[in-house]
């Protein structure tokens, strides 16, 4: 059996990650999303163990002591952090694993796992971005401003990703990140058993 792949998607917070992420998990079935760990607080209608595992400040300390995470960052005002354990088992089974990490997460999984694939999502413009955070309505005014700021930082560092996909419909975002990730998967690199089998 062939390892899975691990790929990054990063982008402006409310651009549509979790939406756009939950529409391809329903098409591709070997696909695992990697509950990351975070110290900030569940919104309404998120669940423990489902869309993060949820935790203070201390515990997370203590796992950051442990190296449990395969990378971890701050972002406004909280910590972010992938557990190494499920993504490595996830892909010795051969499933493919999705990040959904910032950007100085990125870099520090650019750093110990070179040549993992890196996906920008966009918004179709600042405009709809700050209207979709909004709309959320999971954020304060005050809260929804850092996040902005935050985006437009993030944005410049888009060039440096391996795609670039804009969520302007759902549809279209889902198709383009479906060819991605089997695209990913053409690579010769991917293909030496039978490659140098015959
Ligand atoms: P993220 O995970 O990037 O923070 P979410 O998936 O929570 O973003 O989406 C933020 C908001 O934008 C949600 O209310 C969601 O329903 C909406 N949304 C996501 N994608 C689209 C889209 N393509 N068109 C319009 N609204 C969208
Ligand atoms: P949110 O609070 O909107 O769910 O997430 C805020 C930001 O944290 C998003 O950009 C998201 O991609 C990022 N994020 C979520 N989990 C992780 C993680 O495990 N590591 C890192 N570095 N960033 C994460």
């Amino acid at each position: 059996m062939q390892k899975g792949k691990t790929f990054i998607i990063s982008g402006p917070s409310g651009v549509g990650k979790s939406t756009v992420l939950k529409a391809l998990l329903k098409k591709r079935s070997n696909l695992y999303f990697s509950i990351s760990a975070t110290t900030r607080e569940p919104r309404p209608g998120e669940v423990d163990g489902v869309h993060y595992r949820y935790m203070d400040v201390d515990t997370f300390r203590e796992r950051i002591a442990n190296e449990e995470f395969l990378e971890y960052a701050e972002y406004v005002g909280n910590f972010y952090g992938t557990p190494k354990q499920y993504v490595d088992e996830a892909m010795e089974v051969g499933q493919d694993v999705i990040l959904d990490i910032e950007i100085q997460g990125a870099l520090q999984i650019c750093d110990k796992r070179p040549g993992t694939p890196r996906i920008f999502i966009a918004p179709p413009s600042w405009a709809e971005l700050e209207r979709r955070l909004t709309e959320r309505g999971t954020d304060s005014p005050e809260k929804v401003q850092k996040r902005l700021l935050r985006a437009k930082v993030e944005f410049q560092t888009a060039h440096t990703y391996d795609y670039f996909v804009i969520n302007d419909t759902v549809e279209t975002a889902v198709a383009e990140l479906d060819a991605i990730l089997t695209a990913e998967h053409c690579k010769p690199s991917d293909r030496m058993e039978i490659i140098s089998g015959r």
